[in-house]
């Protein structure tokens, strides 16, 4: 019988830890600042667990993995899609979202200042 978490699950979760991580850092968020925009939403969710979901859940150290309350939220804090987060990124300097005012100097995305 296969267990509910396989690889590909862990790899996902994984993913959107790393995407969160660079968005955030992206818009010059701390990791407090970003919880306190999740907060606002409604979620609960401390900064602590914001950490351990960018590092992404781990099978070896029994890390908290994003959930999909987490997910959405999150999605919300940044102004963006739940999907944006979850899909591999288009562009691995910028993941397609530079920062405000700024033009990535790969792929040339601009992101208008809000
Ligand atoms: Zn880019």
């Amino acid at each position: 019988m296969r267990t509910a978490r396989t690889a590909d699950e862990t790899k996902v979760s994984q993913r959107v830890g790393q995407n969160i991580k660079r968005i955030r850092t992206a818009r010059g968020l701390s990791g407090r600042a970003l919880a306190e925009l999740v907060q606002g939403t409604g979620h609960r969710l401390h900064h602590t667990s914001l950490n351990t979901i960018e590092a992404g859940a781990n099978s070896k150290g029994g890390q908290r993995a994003v959930t999909v309350d987490d997910l959405v939220a999150i999605s919300a804090a940044l102004g963006m899609r739940p999907e944006q987060l979850l899909a591999e990124p288009e562009c691995a300097v910028c993941l397609g979202f530079p920062p405000a005012g700024f033009a990535c100097t790969a792929c040339g995305t601009t992101t208008p200042r809000a």
